[in-house]
């Protein structure tokens, strides 16, 4: 029974089943992203035995195995199963099963990591070496800079907003277009006001725009939002080339705070060389966020915020009730993840990143040539693992190869775990569905010029 085994699932349970109808998310309805995946559950019920033990027993034994099995054929990344996660950002490459012994501790990292709370159930020893690790990772000094380990990407790109919030309280966030929606989501808490930035075709922030928004508002402090890796099209925006327009726009060091959303690509761009794109605190930045169950893949969703020490004044305020400094948005806090996180670190470390980092970049090429040789449109950014391509027509192959979808793109993400077999399974499949979407001459596949740009649209106007 312990081991929730899926031969002993009753067939008339619940299964977890995901919908096909979309949804949209955001402030801003213009910005809609319909993923395709909606997830719907059917609930499992809590039931009342009324004392029988064993169908209790039974009934729990039968909903985990249900569960188990849904999970395994959804998470299945080798060849010949039901489902293939190449869509979505998370990494399936790693083991943790030696870490189910901790479970049976409540470990809960309440309030700052950096102060002694007076509960003892903590994991705080590993969320600072993970800390520690980043804070160099992202060119820090150990005693100059702070952070902890959040929820997610989006709890930490809400407390660097909030950072920049704080220090410039009549400032204005600046963010690009295809800024993920937890910054419209931190504008929206926070009551800010927001100027949304264009974008390039590639997904960049345009600079020119940029620059006419901020003198626009030249009486306000600017408090920008850096996408290092846009979620759709893993755009990676300049900071060095942000900090010289809002310098040459007239804003000083001091009026300006710049948060750097890294949750993808922020652990990857730094294996590469593009040094104006990676994160760093040698550069006037205030914060900076990285999702830990994305690229690091800890199966517990988290992420990593780093800011400046100085800054943390801001937020503080010191409760008698957990002892520790209040600075952090969540109160009690998950102490599992950074154990999670400090295995992964010490497993591989900098070489196994690296490595990983290539592999994936070289799989990102090869499915961008394979496509543009089927001529079909796609685009890879440099330096990005993420592959953009037209919206496949059937709903049936989106689902089952995980796809996320805005209008008429979607992406593959080539995580660590995504294979060349995969990926030609894929090709193979696609360009056969294809035929057969589009063998009636009169339906065409979609132009992608505005997506994609020109030179990656395969329409029938543009083939490239
Ligand atoms: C995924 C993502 C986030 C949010 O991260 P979560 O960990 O899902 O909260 C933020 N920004 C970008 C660019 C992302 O891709």
């Amino acid at each position: 029974m312990n081991n929730f085994d899926p031969a002993n699932t009753a067939q008339s349970l619940a299964v977890v089943e995901f919908s096909t109808t979309g949804f949209a998310e955001g402030v801003n309805s213009k910005r809609q992203k319909i993923l395709s995946k909606n997830l719907e559950l059917k609930s499992f019920a809590i039931k009342d035995f009324e004392g029988n033990k064993d169908d209790q027993e039974d009934y729990i034994a039968n909903t985990m195995a249900t569960y188990k099995k849904n999970l395994t054929d959804r998470s299945e990344h080798q060849l010949g199963t039901k489902a293939d996660n190449i869509g979505y950002p998370c990494n399936l490459e790693y083991d943790y099963k030696n870490l189910n012994q901790l479970l049976c501790f409540p470990i809960n990292n309440i309030g700052d990591p950096f102060t002694d709370g007076n509960f003892g159930i903590h994991s705080r020893p590993f969320e600072v070496g993970v800390l520690d690790w980043f804070a160099e990772f992202m060119k820090i000094e150990k005693n100059e800079y702070w952070g902890y380990v959040t929820s997610g990407g989006t709890e930490a790109n809400h407390h660097g907003i909030l950072t920049g919030r704080k220090m410039f309280p009549n400032g204005i966030l600046y963010a690009s277009k295809e800024s993920h929606y937890s910054v419209a989501k931190a504008i929206d808490m926070f009551s800010m006001k927001w100027v949304q930035v264009e974008t390039q075709v590639s997904g960049e922030i345009d600079y020119h725009d940029f620059k006419t928004k901020l003198l626009a508002n030249k009486e306000f402090p600017a408090i920008v939002v850096a996408n290092i890796g846009t979620t759709m099209k893993g755009a990676v925006d300049d900071i060095d080339l942000i900090i010289q327009t809002l310098k040459e726009s007239g804003f000083s060091q001091n009026r300006f705070y710049i948060h750097c959303d890294g949750a993808l690509s922020g652990i990857i761009l730094p294996f590469m060389t593009c040094e104006e794109k990676v994160i760093s605190f040698k550069k006037p930045i205030g914060s900076a966020s990285i999702s830990g169950h994305k690229f690091i893949g800890c199966p517990i969703t988290c992420g990593i915020l780093i800011t400046r020490k100085d800054y943390i004044n801001f937020h503080s305020r010191n409760i008698e009730y957990i002892a520790p400094r209040d600075a952090t948005i969540m109160g009690s806090r998950n102490g599992h993840a950074p154990i999670f996180l400090w295995q992964a670190l010490n497993k591989g470390g900098y070489k196994w990143i690296q490595k990983q980092v290539e592999e994936c970049l070289k799989n990102a090429r090869y499915l961008k040539e394979c496509l543009s040789k089927a001529r079909i449109s796609a685009m890879l950014n440099e330096g990005s693992i993420i592959v953009v391509l037209e919206r496949p027509k059937d709903e049936e192959f989106i689902r089952k190869w995980q796809l996320a979808c805005q209008g008429n793109i979607s992406h593959v993400l080539l995580m660590p775990h995504v294979s060349v077999e995969m990926l030609n399974t894929f090709l193979d499949e696609l360009i056969a569905k294809r035929l057969t979407w589009y063998k009636d001459e009169s339906i065409l596949p979609p132009c992608l010029e505005v997506d994609i740009g020109k030179e990656n649209c395969a329409c029938a106007l543009h083939k490239c």
